[in-house]
């Protein structure tokens, strides 16, 4: 008989310490909005696998994608022996991305490898080096990825030197005093201190950061960005590893920058929901910029595989189906009408924020934005947990909690999950 503490024993014998988990839980099936763990009990998932469930775990379309695909082929290496899939999902996120420009797409396994690769493009297209990211981004574990990463503990510590040439500006934040105007100054001072603009490639920005605390980029930030990217030749970089697949309400939430600014990133990188819980990220661009590289120079053995490609393009069928984009936005309210009520009860919660269903909330003790509470925010989740609700933390200051639930979850299990959450807010004061 498997238990959760017999498991967790085995793990820390056999596995580095390095390899994080957030919840000591062993896992025996799922299904859409709850998994069962190895002892028998039932929770509800808040936490979508951190942001790969949009569609929830196994949902039928993909299974069923996924077994025919199983029963023809599994691997070829698309560079050695293509397949159709690869070309069709390709020819699908071309068309669903923003700008009214050719595009082209390309894909790997990993969000890590996604960034990797949309740099490696920006360098072969513009034959310039240098990168600048933001505090508080999250990009990925690989080096290049730990290097845009602007978050030393626990990202970066003790993995260095990273690769060079990567710089980091400010992210604006109105809640923590951070304004666009302060965000772009902090890139005029890289300007004057650390590398000039006609040597920088890229910028790449989260178009709402995800690990670093859910806080979306201002529109007229991301405007200011765009025309300082065209004044310098610089190409801009949106990471919609997390914020893609339908999270924000849109398919991208860069689609808002278009719709609200005329603003479209030059190249974009997707990954988790992408593939529905199969591994698989894409980089989508400028036809001319991704054409770049010299032939060879990307790809991967894996890369593109014919399972996940199956899988990824039932998710999108998934989307256009059951109207998910919509649904998205119908949950994204009904957490955010809930967490209200919390909030009137507790003045811990200090901000509700979120586009679509990419919904967080932060906490400050006594409701004061000066004093960021770590502590009540991990004993919530703690709690959580015990009542039967996976739930997950991010954030700079390690104080916000952030709901990646699948968007197919019913109305009953979000309010479920809602209810354990505004209990353990009441045994946690
Ligand atoms: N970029 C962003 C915005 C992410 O949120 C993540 C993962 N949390 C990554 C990159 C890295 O993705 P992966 O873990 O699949 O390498």
């Amino acid at each position: 008989n498997l238990t959760n503490a017999a498991l967790m024993a085995r793990r820390r014998a056999a596995l580095p310490a390095g390899l994080g988990q957030a919840h000591e839980v062993f896992v025996d099936r799922a299904e859409n909005a709850e998994v069962w763990d190895v002892e028998g009990r039932r929770l509800i998932d808040f936490a979508g696998g951190i942001a790969v469930l949009n569609t929830g775990h196994r949902h039928p379309a993909l299974v069923e994608a996924v077994k025919a695909q199983l029963d023809r082929v599994t691997h070829t290496c698309f560079q050695v022996l293509a397949y159709e899939p690869y070309v069709e999902l390709a020819e699908r996120l071309n068309t669903m991305a923003p700008g009214a420009f050719a595009k082209k797409s390309f894909f790997m396994t990993t969000g890590a490898e996604a960034v990797e690769n949309a740099v490696k493009v920006a360098r072969a297209y513009t034959k310039r080096s240098a990168v600048i990211a933001f505090g508080g981004g999250f990009h990925g574990r690989t080096m290049m990825g730990m290097a845009l990463t602007g978050k030393v503990v626990p990202y970066k510590v003790g993995f260095g030197p990273f690769p060079a040439e990567v710089y980091h500006a400010k992210f604006p934040c109105a809640l923590h005093g951070v304004s666009t105007a302060d965000a772009m100054a902090s890139i005029e001072a890289l300007f004057k201190y650390d590398v000039e603009p006609s040597r920088v490639a890229a910028i790449i920005l989260e178009p709402v950061q995800g690990e670093g605390g859910f806080y979306e980029a201002p529109i007229d930030f991301v405007k200011a960005l765009r025309e300082l990217c065209d004044r310098h030749g610089i190409l801009l970089i949106a990471d919609e590893v997390q914020t893609g697949a339908g999270r924000t309400g849109r398919w991208l939430a860069c689609e808002s920058w278009f719709e609200q600014a005329g603003v479209a990133p030059d190249i974009i990188t997707m990954a988790k929901s992408l593939g529905g819980g199969f591994p698989l990220s894409a980089i989508i661009g400028r036809a001319e910029v991704m054409d770049a590289p010299a032939p060879g120079g990307l790809g991967g053995t894996y890369s593109g595989n014919p399972l996940a490609c199956a899988a990824a393009l039932a998710v999108i069928e998934t989307f256009e189906k059951e109207s998910l984009l919509a649904r998205s936005q119908a949950v994204g309210e009904r957490l955010k009408a809930g967490l209200k009520q919390i909030a009137e009860r507790h003045s811990a919660i200090g901000d509700i924020r979120g586009p679509g269903a990419m919904i967080a909330i932060e906490l400050f003790t006594d409701g004061d934005l000066a004093r960021p509470d770590a502590d009540r925010t991990r004993r919530i989740v703690a709690e959580a947990l015990r009542r039967g609700l996976i739930l997950l933390s991010c954030g700079v200051h390690a104080n916000v909690i952030r709901i990646l639930v699948p968007l197919t979850a019913s109305d009953a299990v979000l309010d479920e999950g809602l209810a354990v959450l505004s209990d353990c807010f009441d045994a946690t004061a």
